[in-house]
């Protein structure tokens, strides 16, 4: 397979990286920060290619730390997945992303709004009911949500976590497969799960103008998500090089620091009516 060999070739060059002290927190301090409602969501949009139409946003976490101001998700993800905060974690995001889903709603904005998920939340079927429960009690259809699952940590999985994101599938959540090309494992995993939309790692997106293998790759994922039916996002999309040359590609949505950084929901309004004004298009 085409798309197999290129990535087995493949090399990652260093993304743009913030420049951030690195400060490993306790399992103690996570947890505190969970309870005290230190978590919040930063939203970013993501626009359709062909009419720049914002389509939604995708929810990506954000520690307000009474000392060290805001913290990102790198930095204490990893700690609550080993610690078994996770399941705490996603819960208080979940409720944030799906109440502010519904306030948008209520608002006239229809967005799709995405949440990631960790495979440590994967271990167990109720996660699949509480997660209908939970969007029913807050007014939002399963439509309305995208669930994003990380590609390189889907490779053998149990039974289980197939059988959630299926559940999940099946009552109408949608399925993002998240960082896709990271996991050498794509072709396997997509036919066992009904994935909905291909997310195309940063890896693969910034510089692919001037890059080949970036285009081949890119190329390769593209057609595989039309023969799967999937809708296809390209993130990371960094500079006007990036966007221009997506343009021209059939991939349909973008979401990069080119069109707007993650922020705190209520700009989320305002920013949509100045892109719109915008003569990008
Ligand atoms: P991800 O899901 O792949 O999210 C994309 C990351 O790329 C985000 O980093 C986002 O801010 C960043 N990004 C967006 N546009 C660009 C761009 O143009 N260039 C570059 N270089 N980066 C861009 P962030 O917010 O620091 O999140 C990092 C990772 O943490 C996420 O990667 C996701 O795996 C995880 N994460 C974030 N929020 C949650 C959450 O609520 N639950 C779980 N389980 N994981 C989360
Ligand atoms: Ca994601
Ligand atoms: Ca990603
Ligand atoms: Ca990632």
């Amino acid at each position: 397979n085409d798309l197999s060999a290129l990535l087995a070739t493949w090399k990652p060059t260093n993304m743009s990286r913030r420049q951030s002290t690195r400060k490993i927190y306790s399992p103690e301090e996570v947890r505190t920060a969970i309870t005290n409602g230190e978590l919040v969501n930063y939203y970013q949009p993501k626009v359709e290619l062909s009419s720049g139409k914002v389509v939604g946003v995708e929810s990506l976490v954000r520690w307000k730390h009474p000392q060290d101001g805001i913290v990102f998700p790198d930095q204490f993800i990893g700690v609550a997945e080993q610690y078994g905060l996770i399941d705490d974690l996603t819960r208080a995001v979940v409720n944030g992303a799906f109440a502010q889903c519904k306030t948008w709603q209520d608002y006239g904005l229809h967005l799709l709004v995405a949440v990631n998920l960790s495979m440590d939340n994967l271990t167990q079927l109720e996660f699949a009911g509480y997660l209908l429960a939970t969007a029913a009690s807050a007014g939002v259809p399963p439509e309305r949500i995208v669930f994003e699952v990380t590609e390189s940590r889907l490779m053998n999985q149990v039974s289980t976590t197939l059988e959630i994101l299926t559940r999940l599938r099946l009552n109408r959540f949608g399925l993002s497969i998240d960082d896709f090309g990271t996991g050498h494992s794509s072709l396997i995993q997509l036919r066992d799960i009904p994935f909905n939309e291909l997310k195309v790692d940063k890896g693969f997106v910034h510089g692919i103008a001037g890059n080949a293998t970036l285009r081949a790759i890119f190329s390769s994922s593209m057609s595989l998500a039309r023969q799967l039916n999937m809708k296809t996002v390209a993130e990371g999309v960094e500079d006007q090089a990036d966007w221009d040359f997506l343009r021209k590609t059939s991939c349909m949505l973008a979401q990069g620091y080119f069109i707007a950084k993650p922020m705190p929901a209520d700009e989320i309004p305002i920013w949509i009516s100045t892109w719109e004004d915008k003569a990008k298009y």
